[in-house]
């Protein structure tokens, strides 16, 4: 008997928490954070209580309260009695929270299947952000921790990972992973050859990137498997096709930067490879150097690892370096006290946002609004910012966008929007999933499930929670 059940991803973009059942074989496909539910809840300076460890996420239901997933240490801390891991393992699709994040809260026994460049962007992730709750995914600290505790080593996961085309057996369940296009490399699709039959999960997925062959490779094999099931992302099954592509983002883009007489500003999301080749590009095409922070630099040596990704090194003679200014404003060594950016101070290619400002022309940098104030030092002058990222999808979005324009203006930064989406639009997501074919249809990480109806295939819309028989 195989069954499905749905933990997140229902009527929501992103928060994917799947169980797979086989006999008794258990795994999860994903088991992300779901952005959506917390801000009903929660905002920056309202978060779930680290004194409370799991038990604010499960109390205001950012979590399932299921036995034998979660780490022994949290289950002790809210006066539960700690479990053996009942699960034999997460496939993880891709590296990015929605989908990748609340593995944090899971038992250290159950290995995380992933991509090997997937794997390369969690540690780059890992390097650089502040570890929380919510972001322990390589590895995590026993809670609570007591000063004694400080520098006990933390407690690492199990990874194992692959490449498209290998096969994993998990109990009686055969997984082919194969790579799909996506705004973050290391995306896959997979196909689940289960006691009844194939099923198909798409992960996130798109036919307008750089790769789209890849997600044409996907479907092939899907398509052949004769699959008895699919779950398939809708994040924009609304959506009908337009000319989007990641080439006219290099073209929309190269064409504003060449305007611009001074100073050029992009921002766009640093796990997204591909943006970043595009701008890399630009910058190269132009004679200017892409200029990044030493945030970007934790993922960049990353993509290098992997030559098929064809990224330039940290030290390529295109690429510089900003200093942040910190504690003294002097730029002194001691200033730094973060480990990612003390391992790096002695790289060759450092520039400051003051030696920027002296030749302007010369260089492209890469800042995200909540790094706006280093415009104090850049004084750009009727520059351009490229906002390459997506618009604001919110309330909170629109506050920061609004305060976003009004440091544009304040320096007379002329805005330019020039993005690509990381989902396949409605149109292809249909042809896809005829071609695949499968017997019966969960659509989730979607606000419009209903919209698959539309489909002539067997459409089952699914409620958290419940079990679904194959
Ligand atoms: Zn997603
Ligand atoms: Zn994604």
């Amino acid at each position: 008997m195989v069954k499905l059940t749905f933990h997140g991803g229902v009527e929501e973009i992103g928060g994917n928490k799947i169980l797979l059942e086989d006999q008794d074989t258990k795994i999860f496909l994903d088991f992300g954070m779901s952005f959506k539910r917390r801000g009903l809840y929660f905002e920056e300076f309202l978060s779930p209580r680290t004194a409370n460890g799991m038990g604010d996420f499960l109390r205001m239901e950012l979590i399932p309260d299921i036995p034998g997933i979660y780490r022994e240490d949290l289950l002790e801390h809210i006066g539960r009695k700690p479990k053996e891991a009942d699960i034999a393992g997460v496939i993880l699709s891709h590296a990015h929270a929605d989908h990748a994040n609340y593995i944090s809260f899971l038992h250290k026994d159950i290995p995380i299947y992933c991509g090997e460049t997937c794997k390369y962007i969690l540690d780059a992730v890992q390097e650089q952000s502040q570890r929380t709750l919510e972001n322990e995914v390589i590895d995590y600290k026993k809670r609570p921790i007591f000063r004694s505790d400080y520098r006990k080593p933390p407690i690492k996961r199990t990874f194992r990972t692959f490449r498209t085309g290998k096969k994993l057996t998990i109990g009686p369940l055969e997984i082919e992973p194969i790579h799909v296009d996506h705004s973050v490399p290391g995306s896959y699709g997979l196909i689940i050859h289960t006691s009844q039959g194939p099923i198909i999960y798409s992960g996130d997925i798109r036919m307008h990137g750089l790769h789209a062959d890849m997600t044409t490779d996907f479907i092939d094999a899907a398509k052949k498997s004769k699959p008895i099931a699919m779950i398939t992302e809708g994040t924009r099954i609304d959506k009908e096709k337009s000319n989007e592509s990641e080439k006219k983002v290099h073209s929309d883009s190269k064409k504003e930067i060449s305007k611009c007489k001074h100073l050029s500003i992009v921002d766009f999301n640093f796990k997204d490879a591909d943006r970043f080749t595009t701008f890399y590009n630009i910058a190269k095409e132009l004679g200017k150097k892409l200029v990044i922070s030493f945030r970007h630099a934790c993922f960049l040596e990353r993509y290098h690892q992997d030559k098929k990704l064809q990224t330039p090194n940290i030290t390529d003679e295109n690429i510089l370096l900003l200093k942040p200014k910190r504690q003294t404003g002097t730029y002194i060594d001691g200033d730094y006290t973060e480990k990612y950016i003390k391992k790096r101070l002695q790289y060759s290619n450092i520039i400051t946002a003051e030696d920027i400002a002296k030749k302007p022309t010369k260089y492209m940098v890469v800042l995200n609004f909540w790094y706006f104030t280093t415009l104090i030092d850049l004084q750009p002058k009727n520059s351009v910012y490229i906002h390459s990222l997506s618009e604001p999808f919110n309330e909170e979005m629109e506050i920061s966008y609004e305060r976003m324009r009004n440091w544009l203006n304040h320096f007379d930064l002329r805005f330019a929007q020039s993005h690509c989406s990381g989902h396949i639009h409605g149109s292809d997501l249909k042809e896809l999933i005829q071609t695949i074919n499968p017997k019966i249809l969960y659509p989730i990480h979607t606000e419009h499930p209903g919209m698959f109806k539309k489909i002539p295939i067997k459409v089952q819309i699914v409620k958290e929670g419940k079990t679904y028989k194959l």
